[in-house]
């Protein structure tokens, strides 16, 4: 009997298991499978989006974290290098020989600061402008930092660094001269410099006012053409021949001032040393947000 009490009570509780697992149940897990459903569809919809945002988030920062990576991988390569720079000799004040005999300026005091901040080491040569350029060209120096416009020109053939400084040039004659407008100017032997964007100008206006050009190497001895009646009028990048006024040095007034300006660079040959680019780039800009290039700016401009 108790066996039966027994069997009973396991048919019993197998019916009501069953009964409780074959309707109920199911009826609670289909609702159960639709509300988990549609929780899940709502679940699943905002979870999906919110994975598709977080991947696209993901992707976007992954994106941006490996050009920073790309950029800082590029810059870093630079570390622990010496790079062979090419500058300008008379070109005050980017660059010139001081009264202690030191070669500074502007381009040494920013381009040594920024390869101190970057760590990395520059050997200067300086063998004036188109000489550093050829120098450049010839692989005899990696880079040259010598108040060097950024033109569309110059782009074909060589990577600039972001631009430090903008520059229009400048036509100037003896201060006691008579010449005062390009017109006056016309037929007269004037001087530039070879190879820049000075003597560019001087060729445009050549044409148009009838001048006949002579080119030398180095700015300071422009202007001792200028002095000496060898040459009327000279063509420098105006910040340059205004600096040299202004402290006495060049005996000159400025005549007229191109409507154009240009960017000033630090150049490399095409493809070559990109991390030295990435490097000056990141320095400057750092040396911008921190105040150095003001500081080094003040040193020559009030
Ligand atoms: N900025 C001018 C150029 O690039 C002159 C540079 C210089 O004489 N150092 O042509």
């Amino acid at each position: 009997m108790k066996k039966r009490v027994i069997a009973l009570l396991l048919a019993a509780t197998m019916a009501f298991a069953l009964t409780a697992c074959g309707s109920s149940s199911t009826t609670e897990e289909t609702t159960d499978t639709t509300d988990a459903t549609a929780a899940e569809d709502t679940t699943d919809a905002s979870a999906a989006e919110e994975a598709a945002e977080d991947t696209a988030e993901d992707e976007t920062s992954a994106e941006a974290e490996a050009e920073e990576s790309d950029a800082s991988a590029l810059y870093e390569e630079a570390v622990g290098q010496t790079y062979v720079i090419g500058t300008d000799t008379t070109f005050a004040p980017f660059e010139f020989e001081n009264d202690e005999g030191e070669h500074t300026g502007i381009d040494i005091e920013l381009f040594e600061a920024i390869a101190d901040e970057m760590g990395f080491t520059i050997e200067w040569d300086i063998l004036g402008f188109s000489a550093s350029v050829a120098a450049l060209e010839a692989g005899q120096v990696d880079g040259v930092m010598a108040g060097m416009s950024i033109t569309d020109e110059r782009m074909e053939k060589y990577d600039f660094s972001d631009s430090y400084y903008d520059c229009s040039i400048a036509v100037a004659v003896a201060s006691d001269s008579e010449i005062e407008s390009l017109d006056d100017l016309a037929g007269s032997t004037v001087v530039a410099k070879t190879g820049t964007t000075g003597s560019q100008y001087a060729e445009e206006l050549a044409e148009e006012y009838g001048l006949e050009l002579l080119y030398v190497e180095e700015s300071s001895v422009m202007y001792l053409y200028v002095a000496s009646g060898q040459a009327v009028a000279c063509f420098e990048d105006y910040p340059i021949v205004q600096y040299e006024i202004a402290r006495g040095n060049v005996d000159c007034k400025v005549i007229n001032t191109s409507e154009y300006s240009y960017p000033t660079g630090m150049a490399v040959l095409s493809g070559n040393y990109p991390e030295l680019v990435a490097a000056f780039n990141e320095g400057f800009a750092r040396l911008q947000e921190d105040g150095t290039y003001d500081e080094i700016l003040s040193h020559y401009f009030e």
